[in-house]
C-alpha cells in the first residue's frame, strides 16, 4: 500500500496519488512510466521522469482507469486513500 505521507510534492490534493522516490519503504515511485505512458489525462512525469496526479478522476469510468494504473504499478507506489 502506497504511503500517503510520502506523497510526491506535485500530486493534486484528492484521494489519488503517486508516492516520491524518497520513500524508502520499497514502494516510492521508481519512475517506470506505466501510468503517464498508458493515463498521461490523469498522471504526468516530472523531470525526473517520476509520476504524479495531474487531476483526479471525476467519474466511475475514468476511476477504473486508474484503479487500473493502480493495479499495474510494479511496486505499489499509487495509492487511493490520500
Ligand atoms: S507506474 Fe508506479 S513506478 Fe511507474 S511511474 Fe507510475 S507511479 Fe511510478
Amino acid at each position: 500500500m502506497a504511503n500517503k505521507l510520502m506523497k510526491h510534492s506535485k500530486n493534486v490534493n484528492g484521494k489519488w496519488y503517486c508516492t516520491s522516490s524518497a520513500d524508502d519503504s520499497g514502494e516510492g515511485c521508481i519512475a517506470c512510466g506505466v501510468c503517464y505512458g498508458s493515463l498521461p489525462s490523469i498522471f504526468a512525469e516530472d523531470e525526473n521522469g517520476e509520476a504524479y496526479v495531474t487531476r483526479q478522476p471525476n467519474n466511475p469510468s475514468e476511476e477504473t482507469l486508474v484503479q487500473e494504473q493502480m493495479d499495474a504499478c510494479p511496486i505499489g507506489a499509487i495509492g487511493n486513500d490520500g
